[in-house]
């Protein structure tokens, strides 16, 4: 199978979204290697559907047949609705401990970048991604208390995690923290 293109999300294989499995999609029918890990949001109390591929989130079947979605809520600028509507339902979320947040910048949503620990964003070194992380934390801190949030984030080793998403038009870095 090829990975139908998500430009939301480029790269849903290395952050752990979809996982090699033999599993079939409940949606489809087929085995296509990859099974989705990423959150499933529904509506019923009941989970209507636990295995997903990568196809049928692409082209809104699954969305559409169980009532799903598979992201919480876009943070940022308005954009609209259409746009919306394929983070919600045609676009593979990624695994989160809380709420999953789709960051948005000029005027659409963004390309999320992946999950970043204090190294990896040491050494992209961006001074407005930073300011975006604080900002989009629930807690106001002071800047020592910014310090040990920041040296706590891990990219795998879960806690707090920085969850990394690039503009699509002007290539500005946002993003927020995932905590346990
Ligand atoms: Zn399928
Ligand atoms: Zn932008």
């Amino acid at each position: 199978m090829d990975m139908p293109e998500f430009p939301y999300h480029p790269d849903p294989i290395s952050d752990n979204t979809f996982v090699q499995s033999a599993d079939t999609c409940e949606c489809c029918g087929w085995a296509t290697g990859l099974i989705y890990n990423g959150p499933i949001r529904y509506t019923s109390h009941k989970q209507p559907v636990k295995k997903l591929c990568p196809l049928c989130i692409a082209d809104g079947s699954a969305a559409a047949t169980f009532n799903v979605t598979f992201c919480d809520e876009l943070v940022g600028e308005e954009v609209a609705p259409g746009i919306k509507d394929v983070i919600m339902k045609r676009n593979p979320g990624f695994p989160a401990w809380r709420l999953t947040k789709w960051l948005t910048h000029c005027g659409d949503a963004c390309r999320f970048k992946g999950p970043y620990g204090w190294r990896g964003l040491r050494e992209l070194d961006n001074l407005e991604l930073v300011d975006s992380l604080r900002d989009n934390h629930d807690s106001d801190f002071e800047d020592d208390e910014w310090e040990l949030v920041s040296s706590s984030l891990h990219r795998d080793r879960g806690g707090a995690t920085a969850m990394v998403f690039e503009c699509r038009h002007c290539g500005q870095l946002v993003g927020y923290v995932d905590e346990l």
